[in-house]
């Protein structure tokens, strides 16, 4: 038997999406000797990024993780985290989140915003059959707006756009967190991958380090201080496994259903996903202009019944707006590796709603009335697993002295919109408290 390898840093970082890597970097450029562990790889490199191989091999359970309701998860386990398969969308955090929690990351999110140059696509880049829904949706008294966005045209070889960027960007024009993980490793920060974290190490209610498999070795890594930022459901994994029995009950999920119908014009499925988008605050939703990627389109809806997947030739054709229903913490990530995300009797008649407004847009923008139906439930946004005001505290940091969790799971609600702008700010004011 080979002895387990043992690693040494000021900080550990787990994992490397959004949070982790926004972390890692802010730590090494402020002199932190910093060690960033991911269970995935880097796939930028790799031929198949990007395209739908690609996502098979790089999301947990090649796509097929369904919660045990069957809500089905996209979890991408690579470097740059979930943010390689995001709709490239930004969304300041909401208000909520400084006005009933106290925690305010406005200046960190203006800051990312400037950095990375966070602005809605020009009108041109929007999509026709996009535009055309969102005014639909003006006409009926929504005040859709232009989405702002993580993509930057201008970077890209050549903007070639449609929903398929969901598979990974090819053409350069979208963020990832994996940038911010080349900036981490340029500022020094030591980067494991195939580095699974299984528990955190502690004595005498201080966190000491971690430990698991790095290349299906064990491994010890030992620092003082520990940021576990492995997502939603990753996170709550580690904190059970370590004693936290808390963790991981209750979640939620910014549920999805993306209501289709079919025009005689072109549809948005070759367009930029989520270019315009409108929120109803007070029902808790927002809507956006999405059509899933051409094989994704009889695959998922297929999941409803086959008569669905059967739409498939039309797809060219099919105008599609997205649902995010803000719901209501529920179910869970459980010890066993099960996940439960039950729509609550409050989440239900208000999906209901905004399925009936996605319908009047839809019609409004040209789709014939007989040809619309919802597509599955499905989940994006697992988060609020590690809740701030339960298992962490404002400062994210948990009972344990020095260990800190920094990703989507310290949401103490569903956000109901993009989460990513969010998770940065909340990694640049962390990154601020460690460096005092
Ligand atoms: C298809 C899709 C579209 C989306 N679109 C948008 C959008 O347009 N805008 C937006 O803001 N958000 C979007 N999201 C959501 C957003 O991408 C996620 O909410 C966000 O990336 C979560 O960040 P995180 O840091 O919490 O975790 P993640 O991004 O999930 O990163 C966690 C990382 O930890 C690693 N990890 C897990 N377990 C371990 C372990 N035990 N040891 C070591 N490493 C581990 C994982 O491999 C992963 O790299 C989308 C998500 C999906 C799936």
């Amino acid at each position: 038997m080979s002895s387990p390898l043992s690693l040494q840093a000021d900080v550990i970082v787990v994992g490397s999406g959004p949070g982790g890597a926004t972390v890692a970097r802010g730590l090494a450029r402020g002199g932190k000797k910093t060690l960033l562990l991911e269970r995935g790889v880097d796939q930028r490199p790799r031929p198949y990024y990007g395209t739908y191989l690609g996502a098979l091999i790089y999301s947990d359970r090649s796509s097929l993780l369904f919660t045990q309701e069957g809500l089905n998860i996209v979890r991408p386990l690579m470097v740059g985290g979930a943010t390689s398969m995001f709709a490239g969308c930004a969304a300041p955090p909401p208000d909520w989140l400084k006005d009933k929690y106290g925690v305010d990351i406005g200046q960190e999110v203006a800051e990312t915003m400037e950095e990375l140059e966070i602005a809605p696509l020009p009108p041109e880049l929007r999509g026709e059959a996009s535009t055309r829904i969102a005014q639909a949706g003006q006409a009926l008294g929504y005040d859709w707006e232009p989405q702002l966005k993580f993509m930057r045209p201008a970077r890209a070889r050549k903007f070639d756009c449609g929903a398929k960027c969901m598979l990974g960007c090819r053409c350069g024009a979208k963020w990832n967190a994996a940038e911010y993980v080349d900036e981490a490793v340029a500022a020094g920060v030591d980067l494991r991958t195939r580095a699974r974290v299984e528990r955190v190490l502690t004595e005498d209610g201080r966190v000491v380090g971690v430990a698991g498999r790095l290349a299906g070795r064990p491994f010890t890594a030992r620092a003082g201080t520990v940021v576990l930022s492995a997502g939603g459901i990753g996170t709550p994994r580690i904190l059970q496994a370590s004693g936290v029995r808390q963790a991981g009950v209750g979640m939620g999920m910014d549920t999805t259903v993306i209501v289709y119908g079919f025009s005689k014009k072109r549809g948005n499925g070759n367009e930029p996903p989520m270019t315009w988008s409108w929120e109803d605050l007070d029902a808790g939703y927002m809507l956006s202009t999405l059509t899933d990627p051409w094989l994704l389109f009889p695959l998922i809806n297929g999941l409803k019944s086959p008569r669905y997947a059967l739409q498939w030739p039309k797809w060219n054709n099919a105008l599609g707006v997205m649902i995010k229903l803000r719901d209501e913490i529920s179910g869970g990530v459980f010890p066993d590796g099960k996940i439960s995300k039950p729509l609550t009797d409050n989440d239900r008649p208000r999906m209901e709603r905004a399925e009936e407004i996605c319908r009047k847009i839809l019609v409004e923008a040209g789709a014939d009335p007989e040809t619309i139906f919802a597509s599955p439930l499905r989940g994006t946004h697992p988060s609020g697993t590690v809740r701030i005001g339960t298992l962490v505290d404002t400062n994210l940091q948990t009972e344990t002295l020095g260990l800190y969790v920094c990703d989507a799971s310290v949401f103490p609600e569903a956000l109901g919109r993009p989460t990513v702008l969010t998770i940065t700010g909340l990694g640049k004011r962390l990154v601020k408290r460690l460096l005092q």
